[in-house]
C-alpha cells in the first residue's frame, strides 16, 4: 500500500465525517475506520489482518498528517498522584513503517521439540478475542487458536490448543519480540518522588482524543462563521484552517463595541 496516495481526498469535511461515522465505535474498529478513510484504496479488510504494530504505525503517519509530530499527554504518578505533563514527539515512540512484504511473513518458531508457523495477531483477533466474554486465559488461547497456522510435535501435526503452557508462553514472547510496536511503553520518572514506572501508549486513543477536540473546535468555527456570514457547512469547510481562523477573528473584532 502506497503513502503517494494516503490523503489525497483527506479534506476537513472527510475527516468530520469520518469521525462522525466513528462515533460509538468500540475503540478496534474505530481504529480500523480512521485507517479506512486516510487510505480509501486499501481493501477495507486489510487493516484488519495488518499487525498491531504495522497498524499502529499507520495510525502514527496518520496522526502526522492531521496534526503534526507533538504529542501532549498527562500521566499521573502511580505512587504519588503527580500530574505528570508529557512533551514527546512521534518520533521518539512511533514504530518503524515496514515494508509489505516483510510485515507479511508468517514466522516459525522452534522451541522444546514443537515447530510452530504463525500470523501476528492484527485488529481482526482482538475484536474476535474480545468479544468472546472469557478469562484472560481463555482469550489468549483463542488468540494463539486463531494465530497459529501450523503445530507439530515431533513433526506430527498438532492441535494449537494442545500446546503446553510453556511453548504458549514462548510463543508470546516470540510475537513480542517480532512486533515490538504493538505494545508501546514510556519510560517515566516522577520529578516529585522520584518514582519510575511505565507507561503503555495507545496512539489509536490519543488520535482519537485529538480528533474529538478537532472535530470540536472546527464545529464551533462552521457555527461562527455561519451565524456571522449565512455560509453553508460545506463552505465553511471547505476554507482552509487558516482562513477560518482570519475570518473568525474579524467577526469577534467587529462584535466589539467601539
Ligand atoms: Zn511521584
Amino acid at each position: 500500500m502506497s503513502l503517494d496516495h494516503a490523503f489525497g481526498a483527506l479534506s476537513a469535511q472527510a475527516v468530520l465525517h469520518a469521525w462522525e461515522q466513528a462515533q460509538g465505535l468500540p475503540p478496534q474498529q474505530r481504529a480500523l475506520a480512521l485507517l479506512q478513510m486516510a487510505w480509501p484504496d486499501v481493501a477495507p479488510q486489510r487493516w484488519g489482518t495488518l499487525p498491531l504494530g504495522a497498524r499502529d504505525a499507520r495510525l502514527f503517519t496518520l496522526f502526522e498528517a492531521l496534526f503534526g509530530p507533538a504529542l501532549e499527554t498527562l500521566v499521573d504518578c502511580p505512587a504519588c498522584g503527580e500530574a505528570l505533563e508529557l512533551s514527546l514527539h512521534t518520533a521518539d515512540v512511533r514504530p518503524e513503517l515496514r515494508p509489505d512484504d516483510e510485515v507479511a511473513e508468517q514466522p516459525r518458531l522452534q522451541c522444546d521439540g514443537y515447530e510452530l508457523d504463525y500470523r501476528l495477531p492484527g485488529s481482526d483477533d482482538l475484536i474476535a478475542v474480545q468479544q468472546a466474554a472469557g478469562d484472560a486465559g481463555a482469550a489468549v488461547r483463542q488468540l494463539i487458536g486463531r494465530c497459529v497456522l501450523h503445530a507439530r510435535q515431533a513433526g506430527q501435526p498438532i492441535a494449537p490448543q494442545a500446546l503446553p503452557p510453556a511453548v504458549v508462553e514462548r510463543l508470546q514472547q516470540d510475537m513480542a519480540q517480532r512486533d515490538p510496536g504493538a505494545d508501546i511503553r514510556i519510560a517515566l520518572s516522577c520529578p516529585a518522588c522520584g518514582h519510575g514506572f511505565e507507561r503503555r501508549f495507545d496512539i489509536g486513543d490519543y488520535l482519537w482524543q485529538e480528533l474529538e477536540d478537532w472535530a470540536e473546535r472546527t464545529l464551533a468555527e462552521v457555527h461562527a462563521l455561519a451565524c456571522a456570514y449565512g455560509w453553508s457547512e460545506p463552505v465553511v469547510l471547505s476554507l482552509s484552517a487558516m482562513r477560518r481562523r482570519r475570518y473568525i477573528a474579524m467577526v469577534q473584532q467587529s462584535a466589539v463595541p467601539a
